[in-house]
Protein backbone atom coordinates (compact mmCIF):
# COMPACT_ATOMS: atom_id res chain seq x y z
CA UNK A 1 0.00 0.00 0.00
CA UNK A 2 1.25 3.42 -0.64
CA UNK A 3 1.05 6.45 1.35
CA UNK A 4 -2.62 7.77 0.99
CA UNK A 5 -5.58 8.67 2.70
CA UNK A 6 -5.50 5.47 4.69
CA UNK A 7 -2.15 5.97 6.13
CA UNK A 8 0.51 3.13 6.12
CA UNK A 9 0.81 0.66 8.60
CA UNK A 10 3.00 2.50 10.93
CA UNK A 11 0.70 5.43 10.47
CA UNK A 12 -2.29 3.50 10.93
CA UNK A 13 -0.62 1.30 14.31
CA UNK A 14 0.24 4.64 15.68
CA UNK A 15 -3.73 5.82 15.05
CA UNK A 16 -4.80 3.01 16.93
CA UNK A 17 -2.82 3.47 20.25
CA UNK A 18 -3.80 6.94 20.28
CA UNK A 19 -7.66 5.91 20.30
CA UNK A 20 -6.85 3.49 22.64
CA UNK A 21 -5.03 5.79 24.98
CA UNK A 22 -8.91 6.36 26.03
CA UNK A 23 -9.60 2.89 27.02
CA UNK A 24 -10.53 2.53 31.00
CA UNK A 25 -11.14 6.50 31.16
CA UNK A 26 -14.13 8.19 31.72
CA UNK A 27 -16.58 8.32 28.65
CA UNK A 28 -19.33 11.19 29.50
CA UNK A 29 -19.11 13.44 32.58
CA UNK A 30 -21.00 11.90 35.53
CA UNK A 31 -24.07 12.93 36.14
CA UNK A 32 -26.98 13.50 38.15
CA UNK A 33 -31.25 12.75 37.31
CA UNK A 34 -33.15 15.46 37.02
CA UNK A 35 -35.91 13.22 38.60
CA UNK A 36 -36.24 11.01 41.57
CA UNK A 37 -38.06 7.73 39.91
CA UNK A 38 -41.40 8.78 40.12
CA UNK A 39 -45.01 7.40 38.78
CA UNK A 40 -45.90 10.01 36.16
CA UNK A 41 -42.90 8.99 33.99
CA UNK A 42 -43.51 5.28 34.63
CA UNK A 43 -46.80 5.70 33.70
CA UNK A 44 -45.74 7.57 30.59
CA UNK A 45 -43.08 4.39 29.86
CA UNK A 46 -45.86 2.36 30.25
CA UNK A 47 -48.25 3.47 28.14
CA UNK A 48 -45.81 3.99 25.41
CA UNK A 49 -44.92 0.38 24.92
CA UNK A 50 -48.17 -1.38 26.29
CA UNK A 51 -46.97 -2.54 29.30
CA UNK A 52 -49.89 -2.98 31.43
CA UNK A 53 -48.24 -5.09 34.28
CA UNK A 54 -49.79 -3.48 37.13
CA UNK A 55 -46.86 -3.61 39.98
CA UNK A 56 -45.35 -0.48 37.95
CA UNK A 57 -48.67 1.36 38.40
CA UNK A 58 -51.49 -0.21 40.68
CA UNK A 59 -50.53 0.52 44.18
CA UNK A 60 -52.67 -2.00 45.50
CA UNK A 61 -51.87 -4.73 43.23
CA UNK A 62 -47.95 -3.76 43.62
CA UNK A 63 -48.21 -3.42 47.57
CA UNK A 64 -49.62 -7.72 47.20
CA UNK A 65 -46.42 -8.42 44.91
CA UNK A 66 -43.44 -10.15 45.87
CA UNK A 67 -41.76 -5.77 45.45
CA UNK A 68 -44.17 -5.14 48.07
CA UNK A 69 -44.55 -1.58 46.40
CA UNK A 70 -44.53 -0.26 42.86
CA UNK A 71 -41.32 -0.72 41.03
CA UNK A 72 -40.48 0.98 38.03
CA UNK A 73 -39.35 -1.05 34.83
CA UNK A 74 -36.49 -2.24 34.64
CA UNK A 75 -35.54 -1.33 30.87
CA UNK A 76 -36.49 2.17 31.85
CA UNK A 77 -32.59 1.92 33.30
CA UNK A 78 -31.25 5.00 31.00
CA UNK A 79 -34.14 6.96 30.92
CA UNK A 80 -33.75 8.00 34.03
CA UNK A 81 -30.79 9.60 33.63
CA UNK A 82 -31.58 11.37 30.04
CA UNK A 83 -30.75 15.41 30.02
CA UNK A 84 -33.60 15.84 28.17
CA UNK A 85 -33.27 18.52 25.42
CA UNK A 86 -30.62 20.83 27.62
CA UNK A 87 -26.93 20.62 25.87
CA UNK A 88 -24.95 18.11 27.45
CA UNK A 89 -21.58 19.46 29.13
CA UNK A 90 -18.60 19.32 26.80
CA UNK A 91 -16.33 19.40 29.59
CA UNK A 92 -14.80 16.02 30.36
CA UNK A 93 -16.63 14.55 27.35
CA UNK A 94 -13.79 12.05 26.00
CA UNK A 95 -16.18 9.62 24.59
CA UNK A 96 -17.26 12.98 21.71
CA UNK A 97 -13.13 13.67 21.88
CA UNK A 98 -12.63 9.83 20.51
CA UNK A 99 -15.50 10.38 18.15
CA UNK A 100 -13.62 13.51 17.00
CA UNK A 101 -10.58 11.90 16.04
CA UNK A 102 -12.13 8.97 13.92
CA UNK A 103 -14.37 11.68 12.29
CA UNK A 104 -10.46 13.86 11.49
CA UNK A 105 -9.32 10.68 10.34
CA UNK A 106 -12.88 9.87 7.88
CA UNK A 107 -14.59 7.56 9.98
CA UNK A 108 -17.39 9.47 9.53
CA UNK A 109 -20.80 7.35 10.02
CA UNK A 110 -22.00 5.80 12.86
CA UNK A 111 -23.77 3.05 13.53
CA UNK A 112 -25.34 1.47 16.97
CA UNK A 113 -24.61 -2.10 16.78
CA UNK A 114 -26.01 -3.54 20.33
CA UNK A 115 -26.86 -2.25 24.06
CA UNK A 116 -26.47 -4.59 26.45
CA UNK A 117 -28.32 -3.75 30.01
CA UNK A 118 -27.65 -5.51 33.55
CA UNK A 119 -30.09 -4.97 36.51
CA UNK A 120 -29.07 -5.64 40.14
CA UNK A 121 -32.38 -4.35 41.63
CA UNK A 122 -35.85 -2.80 40.99
CA UNK A 123 -36.02 0.84 41.13
CA UNK A 124 -38.36 2.30 43.34
CA UNK A 125 -40.42 6.01 43.58
CA UNK A 126 -38.32 8.21 44.84
CA UNK A 127 -34.52 6.44 44.02
CA UNK A 128 -32.20 9.24 42.92
CA UNK A 129 -29.96 8.21 40.13
CA UNK A 130 -26.49 9.28 39.24
CA UNK A 131 -24.28 7.73 36.71
CA UNK A 132 -20.71 7.45 35.40
CA UNK A 133 -19.28 5.75 32.34
CA UNK A 134 -16.12 4.05 31.03
CA UNK A 135 -14.72 3.90 27.28
CA UNK A 136 -14.07 0.15 27.48
CA UNK A 137 -12.97 -0.97 24.32
CA UNK A 138 -11.41 0.52 20.84
CA UNK A 139 -10.81 -1.91 18.61
CA UNK A 140 -8.16 -1.78 15.65
CA UNK A 141 -9.53 -1.30 12.24
CA UNK A 142 -11.96 -3.45 11.34
CA UNK A 143 -13.71 -4.81 7.75
CA UNK A 144 -16.93 -4.28 7.90
CA UNK A 145 -20.29 -5.08 5.49
CA UNK A 146 -20.86 -0.73 6.10
CA UNK A 147 -17.39 -0.24 5.61
CA UNK A 148 -13.79 -0.07 7.52
CA UNK A 149 -14.13 1.32 11.18
CA UNK A 150 -13.63 0.80 14.74
CA UNK A 151 -16.00 -0.64 17.08
CA UNK A 152 -16.06 1.54 20.17
CA UNK A 153 -17.61 0.59 23.54
CA UNK A 154 -18.56 2.31 26.46
CA UNK A 155 -20.02 0.86 30.41
CA UNK A 156 -22.40 3.38 31.74
CA UNK A 157 -22.90 2.37 35.61
CA UNK A 158 -26.01 3.60 37.44
CA UNK A 159 -25.77 4.19 41.27
CA UNK A 160 -28.97 5.18 44.24
CA UNK A 161 -29.04 7.90 46.58
CA UNK A 162 -26.66 5.32 48.75
CA UNK A 163 -23.90 4.99 46.01
CA UNK A 164 -24.79 1.20 45.36
CA UNK A 165 -25.09 -0.25 41.61
CA UNK A 166 -28.19 -0.74 40.57
CA UNK A 167 -27.21 -1.43 37.17
CA UNK A 168 -25.09 -1.26 33.90
CA UNK A 169 -25.47 -0.17 30.64
CA UNK A 170 -22.85 -1.64 27.75
CA UNK A 171 -23.37 0.28 24.31
CA UNK A 172 -21.21 -0.61 21.01
CA UNK A 173 -21.35 1.73 18.38
CA UNK A 174 -19.54 1.16 14.84
CA UNK A 175 -17.46 4.36 13.30
CA UNK A 176 -16.98 3.46 9.88
CA UNK A 177 -15.67 5.24 6.68
CA UNK A 178 -18.91 4.54 4.43
CA UNK A 179 -17.78 1.43 1.69
CA UNK A 180 -17.14 4.11 -1.72
CA UNK A 181 -19.82 3.09 -4.45
CA UNK A 182 -18.96 2.35 -7.80
CA UNK A 183 -20.92 5.35 -8.87
CA UNK A 184 -20.27 4.72 -12.75
CA UNK A 185 -20.62 0.69 -12.88
CA UNK A 186 -23.51 0.58 -10.40
CA UNK A 187 -26.36 1.20 -13.21
CA UNK A 188 -25.03 -0.91 -15.69
CA UNK A 189 -24.72 -3.63 -13.54
CA UNK A 190 -28.08 -3.57 -11.77
CA UNK A 191 -31.16 -5.60 -12.61
CA UNK A 192 -33.33 -3.79 -15.69
CA UNK A 193 -36.31 -4.98 -13.49
CA UNK A 194 -35.51 -4.50 -9.80
CA UNK A 195 -37.63 -7.37 -7.35
CA UNK A 196 -39.28 -7.35 -4.12
CA UNK A 197 -36.79 -8.05 -1.16
CA UNK A 198 -37.61 -11.48 -0.63
CA UNK A 199 -39.10 -12.81 2.96
CA UNK A 200 -37.00 -14.13 5.60
CA UNK A 201 -37.87 -17.84 5.87
CA UNK A 202 -36.97 -19.03 9.09
CA UNK A 203 -38.05 -22.41 10.93
CA UNK A 204 -40.80 -20.38 12.81
CA UNK A 205 -42.37 -19.28 9.72
CA UNK A 206 -41.88 -21.24 6.61
CA UNK A 207 -45.78 -23.01 7.14
CA UNK A 208 -46.64 -19.44 6.73
CA UNK A 209 -45.01 -18.96 3.03
CA UNK A 210 -45.16 -22.50 1.98
CA UNK A 211 -48.98 -22.23 2.70
CA UNK A 212 -48.62 -18.75 0.38
CA UNK A 213 -47.29 -20.97 -2.08
CA UNK A 214 -50.43 -22.74 -2.17
CA UNK A 215 -52.51 -19.33 -2.07
CA UNK A 216 -53.70 -20.54 1.59
CA UNK A 217 -53.63 -18.04 4.44
CA UNK A 218 -52.24 -19.91 7.24
CA UNK A 219 -52.75 -17.94 10.14
CA UNK A 220 -50.85 -19.40 13.41
CA UNK A 221 -52.70 -20.80 16.62
CA UNK A 222 -52.44 -22.06 20.49
CA UNK A 223 -52.98 -25.45 20.60
CA UNK A 224 -53.25 -24.78 24.71
CA UNK A 225 -55.48 -22.03 24.58
CA UNK A 226 -56.35 -21.76 20.94
CA UNK A 227 -55.49 -17.84 20.78
CA UNK A 228 -54.41 -16.78 17.18
CA UNK A 229 -51.03 -15.07 16.31
CA UNK A 230 -49.09 -13.47 13.45
CA UNK A 231 -46.70 -12.82 12.64
CA UNK A 232 -45.46 -16.43 13.57
CA UNK A 233 -43.73 -16.76 16.81
CA UNK A 234 -42.71 -19.83 18.72
CA UNK A 235 -44.70 -19.17 21.55
CA UNK A 236 -47.98 -18.71 22.45
CA UNK A 237 -47.76 -14.93 24.25
CA UNK A 238 -51.13 -15.60 26.35
CA UNK A 239 -50.07 -18.67 27.80
CA UNK A 240 -46.67 -19.74 26.65
CA UNK A 241 -47.23 -22.93 25.25
CA UNK A 242 -44.63 -23.41 22.64
CA UNK A 243 -47.38 -26.26 21.00
CA UNK A 244 -49.40 -24.87 17.58
CA UNK A 245 -50.77 -25.32 14.42
CA UNK A 246 -52.67 -23.36 11.80
CA UNK A 247 -55.71 -22.38 10.55
CA UNK A 248 -56.53 -21.42 7.01
CA UNK A 249 -57.83 -18.07 7.17
CA UNK A 250 -60.58 -17.28 5.02
CA UNK A 251 -58.88 -13.92 3.87
CA UNK A 252 -61.73 -11.99 4.43
CA UNK A 253 -61.43 -8.60 6.78
CA UNK A 254 -61.28 -5.15 7.52
CA UNK A 255 -58.96 -2.00 7.22
CA UNK A 256 -57.65 -1.61 10.74
CA UNK A 257 -54.75 1.19 10.15
CA UNK A 258 -52.91 2.06 6.81
CA UNK A 259 -50.24 4.90 5.67
CA UNK A 260 -49.16 5.65 1.80
CA UNK A 261 -45.90 5.40 1.09
CA UNK A 262 -44.62 8.42 -1.16
CA UNK A 263 -40.98 8.62 -0.46
CA UNK A 264 -38.41 7.39 0.12
CA UNK A 265 -38.34 4.95 -3.72
CA UNK A 266 -37.17 1.54 -2.70
CA UNK A 267 -36.24 -0.68 -5.37
CA UNK A 268 -39.08 -3.00 -6.85
CA UNK A 269 -41.97 -1.12 -5.18
CA UNK A 270 -44.10 1.48 -7.52
CA UNK A 271 -44.59 4.90 -5.95
CA UNK A 272 -47.09 5.36 -4.24
CA UNK A 273 -48.09 2.20 -2.76
CA UNK A 274 -50.40 1.29 0.48
CA UNK A 275 -49.35 -0.60 3.92
CA UNK A 276 -52.16 -1.81 5.29
CA UNK A 277 -52.82 -3.54 8.90
CA UNK A 278 -55.74 -5.83 8.13
CA UNK A 279 -58.06 -7.26 11.01
CA UNK A 280 -58.59 -10.92 9.50
CA UNK A 281 -62.32 -12.32 9.97
CA UNK A 282 -60.75 -15.06 12.58
CA UNK A 283 -59.25 -12.13 14.35
CA UNK A 284 -55.81 -11.16 14.19
CA UNK A 285 -53.88 -8.88 12.21
CA UNK A 286 -51.93 -8.91 9.34
CA UNK A 287 -49.76 -6.18 7.59
CA UNK A 288 -49.70 -6.40 3.53
CA UNK A 289 -49.93 -4.42 0.40
CA UNK A 290 -53.49 -2.90 -0.50
CA UNK A 291 -54.00 -3.50 -4.37
CA UNK A 292 -56.36 -2.17 -7.08
CA UNK A 293 -57.93 1.02 -5.11
CA UNK A 294 -56.22 4.06 -5.50
CA UNK A 295 -54.84 4.98 -2.44
CA UNK A 296 -56.71 8.11 -1.56
CA UNK A 297 -59.66 5.86 -1.66
CA UNK A 298 -58.69 3.94 1.13
CA UNK A 299 -60.36 4.14 4.38
CA UNK A 300 -60.55 2.44 7.98
CA UNK A 301 -62.70 -0.44 8.26
CA UNK A 302 -62.92 -1.00 4.44
CA UNK A 303 -63.60 -4.52 3.68
CA UNK A 304 -60.52 -6.34 1.78
CA UNK A 305 -59.88 -10.05 1.05
CA UNK A 306 -57.04 -11.13 0.07
CA UNK A 307 -55.22 -11.95 -3.28
CA UNK A 308 -52.32 -13.91 -4.02
CA UNK A 309 -50.13 -11.78 -6.31
CA UNK A 310 -47.55 -13.50 -8.23
CA UNK A 311 -44.92 -10.06 -8.07
CA UNK A 312 -42.34 -11.86 -9.37
CA UNK A 313 -41.12 -15.20 -11.27
CA UNK A 314 -40.44 -16.74 -7.81
CA UNK A 315 -42.17 -14.89 -5.30
CA UNK A 316 -45.75 -14.81 -4.28
CA UNK A 317 -47.22 -12.13 -1.67
CA UNK A 318 -50.79 -12.08 0.30
CA UNK A 319 -52.17 -8.59 -0.89
CA UNK A 320 -55.63 -7.37 -0.05
CA UNK A 321 -57.77 -5.65 -2.67
CA UNK A 322 -61.22 -4.54 -1.49
CA UNK A 323 -63.86 -7.01 -1.77
CA UNK A 324 -65.19 -7.02 -5.26
CA UNK A 325 -62.51 -5.87 -6.66
ZN1 LIG B 1 -51.76 -20.11 24.35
Amino acid sequence: MTQSEHGGAGEKAAFVARLQAYVGGPAKPASAARDAVNQAMIRHWCDALGDTNPVYTDPAVAGRSVHGGIVAPPTMLHAWILPGLAPEPTEGDKLTELLGLLNAAGFSSVVAVNCEQEYARYLRLGDVLTQTSVIEEVTEEKQTGLGTGHFVTYVTTFRDQAGAVVGTMRFRILKFRPAQRPAAAAPAAAPATPRRPRPTVSYDNEFYWAGVQRHELLIQRCAACQQLRHPPRPMCPHCQSLKWDTVKASGRGTVHSFVVFHYPAFPGFEMPYVVAVIDLAEGTRVVTNLIKVEPQAVTVGMAVEVEFVAVDAELTLPQFRPVGA
